[in-house]
């Protein structure tokens, strides 16, 4: 059977893709957006040695439709994982109109392509648990759950925007023939097969003291090996019209920051940051700093995200996410990243 793996230069599409060719029963077909940018490329064609069947790369792009019937022929399943992952934007529609629209291009081609049996869209827990009015801490958000775009930063919104539209999608047109389901991971960290996520930053940033204090957010963690498990079992046992919510458990800042301190503080990283500033400064701040916004929409929040689904129907056992933020950080390290 043949798998389309969208976006396969990314962080979490490499490691789905050496899990695929270390199971060997797939033929993966991977889209990139440039197949002459060797960068992106050499990491791909290389991240398993000898898979037993050969990587085929071909070129789509999200804000396009060219290359998508092409790219989905013949293919039983399709992991759908590009999206842009950036913080910093001009613009929200920067990400909302290529996360949306780029979503939909999939699955209309797929919808064309009657090989295709099922879609696993790679979603969020940022479409889930956040902007709710409601909001309380250590509130337990569920796959019944939606984040409101109105009260959330862009890529919050482009990821609710764009899960929903594959809903809609599915709800709306009768003569699509695929099943449809979504895995919505939290911050994902674990080693890295390519170049580093964004969602690394964060660690980076610790380790390097670029996050100069520790504020009073919390955050749903996982492990990207268990994000590219995931993305497999939901092909074969995941139940259509899923949700699966990967998070092994949410954390404050200052747990992931105890963590590093305790693992990287004896290996001379001494910039691991301590400072807790007060609410004000802050908000004072984030007239000046755009990053400090988010941290202003999100102060003193701790989402809780239920992974009970996730273990029932897939059988996935969540591994430690403190074990994962350490392998993140030497990895880091390894490659140069942090100095
Ligand atoms: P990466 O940035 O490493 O991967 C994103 C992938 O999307 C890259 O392959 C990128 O291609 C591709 N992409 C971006 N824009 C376009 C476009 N216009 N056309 C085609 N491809 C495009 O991030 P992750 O691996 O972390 O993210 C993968 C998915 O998982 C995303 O959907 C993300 O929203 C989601 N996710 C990630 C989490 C995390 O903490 N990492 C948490 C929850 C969800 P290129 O390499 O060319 O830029």
């Amino acid at each position: 059977e043949k798998v389309l793996l969208t976006g396969a230069s990314g962080f979490i599409a490499l490691e789905i893709l050496y899990q695929l060719q270390e199971l060997g029963q797939y033929q993966v077909r991977g889209t990139v957006r440039d197949a002459s940018n060797e960068k992106k490329c050499k990491p791909v064609r290389e991240v398993f040695p000898n898979p037993r069947y050969p990587l085929e790369l071909v070129e789509a792009d999200l804000s396009s439709d060219k290359g998508w019937e092409e790219a989905v022929k013949g293919v039983t399943y399709i992991l759908h994982t590009a999206s842009p992952f950036v913080m910093r934007v001009k613009h929200e529609d920067d990400l909302i109109v290529p996360a949306r629209e780029g979503t939909l291009r999939v699955l209309r081609a797929a919808a064309k392509e009657p090989s295709v049996k099922r879609v696993i869209l790679t979603s969020s827990c940022a479409s889930i648990g956040y902007g709710h009015p409601d909001h309380k801490n250590e509130r337990i958000y569920g796959p019944d759950d939606w984040s409101v775009p109105a009260n959330v930063d862009a890529y919050t919104k482009s990821k609710t925007l764009a899960e929903k539209a594959a809903w809609d999608f599915v709800k709306d047109n009768k003569d699509h023939q695929f099943e449809l389901c979504t895995i919505n991971p939290a911050l994902v960290v674990g080693e890295f097969r390519g170049s580093a996520g964004t969602s690394l930053n964060m660690m980076r940033d610790i380790v390097t003291g670029a996050l100069p204090f520790v504020a009073p957010i919390g955050i749903g963690m996982v492990d990207v090996k268990d994000v590219g498990a995931a993305h497999i079992l939901a092909m074969t046992k995941g139940v259509p019209g899923q949700r699966y919510i990967l998070a092994a458990d949410s954390a404050w800042f200052a747990d992931i920051i105890a963590v590093c301190r305790a693992e990287f503080e004896p290996l001379g990283y001494t910039k691991i940051p301590s400072f807790q500033p007060p609410f004000w400064l802050v908000k004072l701040a984030s007239f000046f700093v755009a990053d400090a916004k988010s941290v202003v929409l999100t102060w003193g929040e701790k989402p809780m995200f239920d992974h009970s689904k996730t273990e029932q129907d897939l059988g996935l056992e969540f591994r430690d996410w403190k074990a994962a933020v350490i392998a993140a950080v030497h990895c880091l390290i390894r490659n140069g990243e942090i100095p």
